[in-house]
């Protein structure tokens, strides 16, 4: 165990430098070769353009497709991209457009590797723990590829700093994994005038589609006027908060990000060199079962002619509050809800305590069952929270009413007190006190009492 201790010390200090050189090299690089030899400001033009020796070696693969060619090559290397989040899908999305030679890459993201992000984030390494997603992901992209730009955005994008990031680039790609995330991106897109390329993965499902796309901006196109529909013409109101999943509470198969986030690399390399909204996801909506290996295209709705955002008559002009439209947290490893009252709320060391003198104490854990089989503590019987009201919550309280006292647990501390409330609501006012709910769920029993019970 030291040994291994050891060589993991040894190995960051030396990946830490290795970071350090391949940074030198990547800023040197960016001086010096550019990817054509003829055309100054040949990047954004269909004239023929003479590609570097390098260039031409590097991208040939690529460049043999009539469809990219030379030209296309050169609008790549001279395209910039943003990637809203470095995670299950902004990792392979920002990898195959660092592969592919798109000349800025610009990544944003708040959150910093935790060991869950492995198994889908592929970008970020056991080494990279603790450090800024970010900061992994540009390490990873400078070592696919020194010859493009990449930024990192070490930052929660907010309405106060969207546009100012938003503006420097071409081709938005939306990452993020939550609805007020997705309004906003979508109205930087639309103030930005921007496609923006949308991907969305949960469990064994996901979904890709072309948002706010402009025909004025593609030569190849025959009616310049097109323009595709927005993300609000398709949901001009938000999901309500319980009706959102998310992957750290539902799960996500790792390859199912994989292919939408490869997929909207590829949308974005398409729209970079100029194919029409014909071949592009514009209107339409892959949905992909991972269950059943199915990919489905559906039609969506022509442009909303009252369009918030994005008709004649749009009423955003700017950027608003977000979390506040969408009724809810754009972080949501943050949410704690305060639903009980403090005498009905235990803290893991009294629990402990609790348990240890009290045999006849109830532990109920309010977790679905894959959660519980997972890890749970000894002795807890599992009443998930799906179905609780109905299944669960009279008999708990006549258990309650036979003198049981009972504590309510789960991840956080959030679902657990959603049903010792439904459970609180059915006793008189003399019994409550023996219902309770754990503050902080399993997370805080892990860090205070139990340091072997896993943290996911
Ligand atoms: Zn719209």
């Amino acid at each position: 165990m030291e040994r291994i201790a050891t060589l993991e010390r040894e190995i960051a200090v030396l990946r830490q430098k290795l970071n350090e050189k391949e940074k030198e090299l990547y800023d040197l690089r960016q001086d010096w070769t550019p990817f054509y030899t003829n055309v100054p400001d040949g990047a954004d033009t269909n004239q023929p353009v003479q590609l570097s020796k390098w260039a031409i070696e590097r991208y040939s693969r690529q460049i043999l497709l009539s469809s990219i060619g030379a030209n296309g090559q050169a609008k790549l290397c001279g395209a910039r991209v943003l990637v809203v989040g470095a995670g299950g899908l902004g990792c392979p999305a920002a990898l195959y457009l660092a592969a592919a030679g798109v000349g800025e890459i610009g990544i944003v993201d708040y959150d910093t590797v935790d060991l869950t992000n492995l198994h889908r984030q592929v970008l970020h390494g056991e080494g990279d723990q603790g450090l800024s997603k970010v900061h992994s992901a540009a390490n990873a992209l400078r070592r696919i590829n020194s010859r493009v730009k990449v930024t990192p955005y070490n930052t929660q994008l907010a309405p106060h700093n969207a546009m100012d990031i938003v503006n420097k680039y071409d081709v938005l790609l939306d990452c993020s994994d939550n609805p007020p995330a997705r309004y906003m991106l979508n109205d930087a897109a639309q103030l930005s005038r921007i496609p923006l390329v949308s991907g969305s993965a949960l469990k064994m499902e996901g979904q890709l589609t072309v948002y706010g796309y402009r025909a004025n901006k593609n030569p190849n196109e025959k009616d310049p006027s097109y323009v595709g529909p927005c993300y609000r013409c398709l949901f001009p109101t938000p999901p309500p908060p319980e009706a959102v999943g998310s992957c750290s509470a539902h799960g996500v198969a790792g390859p199912v990000p994989g292919v939408i986030g490869v997929l909207q690399a590829l949308e974005a390399i398409k729209l970079i060199v100029g194919h029409t909204h014909e071949q592009l996801l514009v209107g339409r909506m892959i949905l992909f079962d991972g269950d059943d290996m199915t990919f489905r295209t559906v039609k969506l709705r022509s442009r909303s002619l009252d369009c918030a955002a994005c008709s004649a008559t749009r009423t955003i002009t700017r950027l608003v509050d977000y979390e506040v439209f969408c009724k809810a947290q754009g972080r949501e490893k943050d949410l704690e809800l305060s639903i009980l009252p403090p005498e009905n709320r235990i803290n893991p060391k009294e629990l402990s305590m609790l348990l240890s003198s009290d045999q006849r104490h109830l532990l109920v854990d309010v977790r679905n069952e894959s959660e519980f089989g997972m890890c749970s503590i000894g002795g807890a019987a599992n009443h998930p929270i799906d179905g609780f009201a109905v299944k669960s919550s009279g008999l708990i309280a006549e258990m309650v009413r036979q003198g049981h006292a009972v504590t309510f647990i789960c991840r956080r501390g959030n679902d657990s007190q959603i049903a010792a409330q439904l459970v609180l609501d059915q006793l008189d006012p003399g019994l409550r006190e023996h219902v309770k709910d754990l503050v902080g769920g399993l997370h805080a029993w892990s860090k205070e009492i139990d340091h072997n019970f896993p943290i996911y």
